[in-house]
C-alpha cells in the first residue's frame, strides 16, 4: 500500500456511507469491508482490524434502536474513534513511565536518515524543560560525523554529551557514557545508536550488543513519517531484535500523512510517543492520536 493510500481508502469508504440513500446492513458491510481491506493491506494486525469492525457494527446496530439519531454520523464517528484507539493504545506494550531522579536509559534505534540523532536531542531538550537532567551518548561509530552532529545539537540545547573519535566498538562507548552519566546523577541518559540504509543483520547485531551493555529502560524506534508500505517490515525487524517500547515519527511537517505510522504501531505493538515537525530542536510534539487520524483521513 503506497503512501497515503490507506487514509484515502478509508475516507472513500466513509464517503459511501455519506452518499447512500439509506444505511442498511448491505451499505454498512460494504463500507466496513473496504476499510478492513485497506487496513489489512497496510499490514495492520488482523485482530485489531476485526475489533474495529465488530465495534463499529455494534455501535451502528445500537443506533438503530435509538430514534432520531443520525446513523451516518454515528458510523463515521465510530470508525474515527476506533482508528484513534488503534493508534493510541498501540497494542500490548505498556507506556514506560520515566521517573525523575532515577537513571533512565533511553536507547534510540532506527534506519540511517530517519532523523534519529536529531530526535534524540529533541527528546532530551523536551524533557529538560520538564525538569529532567538529560545527557546524550553517541554510540554511532558507523556514520562519519555522527558524533559532531550530536555534539552540535547537545551544545544548542545545553545538554552534556559523551562520545569518542577513536573507540570503534559502540557497545563499549555506550557503556562508558551511561556509566559516566549515572555517576553524575543524570536521570535521562539518551543513547543514540547507528543506523544503516536498510535492515541489515550487522545493524541488528550491533543494536543487541548495545542494548545488552546499557540495559535500557526504554527503546525508542524512530521512523521517517514519509515511508509508507515499508514501515511494517522495518518496524517489525527492529522489534524482533530489541524490545521497542515507543515509536517516534519524524518529518511530519512535510506532506506525509504518516499512514506508515499505523503499521509501525501494529508491528511494534508500541505506542507513538512523539512526532517530529521540523529540523529545529523545538519542533517536536507529543503525539495526539485524534489529530493524527484527522490528518490521515483529511
Ligand atoms: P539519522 O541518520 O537517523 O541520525 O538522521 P538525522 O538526525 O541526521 O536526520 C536526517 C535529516 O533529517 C537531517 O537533515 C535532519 O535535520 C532531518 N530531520 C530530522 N527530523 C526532522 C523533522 O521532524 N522534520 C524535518 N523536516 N526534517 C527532519
Amino acid at each position: 500500500m503506497v503512501l497515503n493510500e490507506l487514509g484515502q481508502s478509508i475516507a472513500k469508504a466513509l464517503e459511501g456511507i455519506k452518499t447512500a440513500n439509506t444505511i442498511d446492513d448491505k451499505v454498512l458491510d460494504a463500507c466496513l469491508k473496504d476499510i478492513c481491506t485497506a487496513l489489512l493491506q497496510a499490514d495492520i494486525n488482523v485482530k485489531l482490524v476485526m475489533k474495529l469492525r465488530t465495534n463499529v457494527k455494534t455501535r451502528a446496530n445500537n443506533a438503530d434502536k435509538g430514534a432520531g439519531l443520525d446513523k451516518r454520523k454515528i458510523i463515521e464517528k465510530a470508525v474515527v474513534d476506533e482508528l484513534i484507539a488503534m493508534v493510541d493504545s498501540g497494542g500490548d506494550v505498556k507506556t514506560v513511565e520515566l521517573k525523575k531522579g532515577q537513571s533512565n536509559v533511553i536507547m534510540f534505534v532506527g534506519l540511517q536518515g530517519c532523523g534519529k540523532t536529531t530526535t534524540a536531542s529533541k527528546y532530551g531538550a523536551f524533557h529538560k524543560k520538564k525538569g529532567f537532567k538529560p545527557a546524550l551518548v553517541c554510540a554511532d561509530t558507523f556514520r562519519a560525523g555522527a558524533f559532531d552532529q550530536l555534539k552540535q545539537n547537545a551544545s544548542k540545547t545545553q545538554i552534556p554529551f559523551y562520545g569518542s573519535y577513536t573507540e570503534t566498538d559502540p557497545a563499549i562507548i555506550a557503556a562508558q557514557g551511561v556509566e559516566k552519566f549515572k555517576k553524575e546523577k543524570r536521570d535521562l541518559i539518551i543513547v543514540d545508536t547507528s543506523g544503516r540504509h536498510k535492515q541489515e543483520e550487522a545493524l541488528f547485531e550491533e543494536m543487541r550488543q548495545v542494548a545488552e551493555s546499557v540495559q535500557p529502560t526504554l527503546v525508542i524506534f524512530t521512523m521517517d513519517g514519509s515511508i509508507g508500505q515499508a514501515a511494517f517490515d522495518q518496524a517489525k525487524a527492529f522489534r524482533d531484535s530489541v524490545e521497542v517500547g515507543a515509536v517516534i515519527v519524524t518529518k511530519m511537517d512535510g506532506h506525509a500523512k504518516g499512514g506508515g505510522a499505523l503499521s509501525a504501531v501494529a508491528a511494534t505493538q508500541a505506542p507513538i510517543a512523539f512526532i517530529g515537525t521540523g529540523e529545529h530542536m523545538d519542533e517536536f510534539e507529543r503525539f495526539e492520536a485524534k489529530a493524527f487520524v484527522g490528518r490521515l483521513l483529511g
